[in-house]
């Protein structure tokens, strides 16, 4: 029997990178999962690809109406939502990184309504379900962005600072109604992402992935590039029994990025000064 066994999660974002990963890892451990995403055409391809366990839902987390709808199909198609996993995530602007003072702040920006507010309606409408039914667990996939601060992309930094933020208040607000409320920091991971706003050709947007994820290993002290599967065995640790104490925690997922330590060696420097100092 796996360890989801019985268990109904939603994933948002699930047709693509760490989404995708989780949603085939519950499956493995027999939950039933309702994939929430707006690629439609992939999403009918992943419920062909993996059967009645899979089921999928146009969501459009930046809509509150769309993430109570799939809620409410969770409970009306199962009886209950065990695990709510907000993941889906844009990077706005990937192909022009701007800074504070070129950005244009709209108050509608993208990387606002769909990674902050997007996890915000999925606490509010999995949370209700979930008292209704005596607990549950919510997972938010923030980053490593979201706590170690650096250049480029800020409405993207601040929002996942925010989803910390909501996991941490949430954990308090809810823990009394059994709700245990997570979130995972991957560090860079090898996925679509940054591609993915841009409109171009598959083979572009990997090539920008792969350039720019690995350019980005120089902050890790692990050397390794993350893959998906490394933030789906840590939501699958957040939504089983096995955290069942453990609440308002952020786990990053970043190859050691998230200490946000200065990596190069300067003792034997430091030493060889000291050293010319006492000799002279
Ligand atoms: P991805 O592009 O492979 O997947 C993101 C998914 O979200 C896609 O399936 C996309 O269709 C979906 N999505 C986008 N906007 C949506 C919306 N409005 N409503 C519903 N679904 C929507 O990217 P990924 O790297 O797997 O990203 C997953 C999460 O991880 C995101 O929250 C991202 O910010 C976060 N993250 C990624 C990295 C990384 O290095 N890849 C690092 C830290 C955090």
């Amino acid at each position: 029997m796996g360890e989801l066994s019985g268990k109904v999660a939603i994933i948002t974002g699930g047709v693509s990178g760490m989404g995708l990963a989780t949603v085939r890892l519950f499956v493995e451990q027999d939950a039933r999962v309702i994939v929430a995403d707006i690629q439609d055409e992939a999403g009918a391809a992943l419920v062909r690809e993996m059967g009645s366990s899979v089921h999928y839902r146009h969501t459009d987390v930046s809509r509150a109406s769309d993430v109570e709808a799939v809620v409410g199909y969770a409970v009306e198609t199962f009886g209950r939502l065990d695990v709510m996993f907000n993941n889906a995530g844009v990077v706005a602007n990937a192909a022009a990184p701007v800074d504070f003072l070129d950005e244009v702040f709209t108050g509608a920006d993208r990387e606002i309504q769909v990674d902050l507010y997007g996890p915000l309606y999925g606490v509010k409408y999995a949370g209700r379900a979930m008292a209704r039914q005596g607990g549950g667990s919510i997972i938010s996939t923030a980053s490593t962005a979201g706590f170690v601060p650096g250049h480029g992309i800020p409405l993207y930094r601040i929002a996942k600072a925010g989803v910390i933020a909501m996991t941490q208040n949430a954990a308090v607000a809810l823990g009394g109604r059994g709700i245990r409320v997570n979130c995972i920091s991957p560090g860079p991971i090898a996925t679509p992402i940054i591609g993915a706003s841009m409109g171009i050709p598959q083979a572009k947007a990997d090539a920008i992935g792969k350039a720019s994820f690995e350019m980005m290993l120089d902050l890790q002290p692990l050397k390794r590039l993350g893959q998906p599967e490394d933030v789906a065995h840590a939501a699958l640790f957040l939504a089983s029994e096995r955290s069942a104490q453990i609440t308002g925690v952020n786990l990053p997922v970043a190859g050691g990025q998230s200490l946000g330590a200065d990596l190069v060696d300067r003792t034997a420097v430091l030493g060889q000064i000291i050293g010319g100092i006492l000799a002279g």
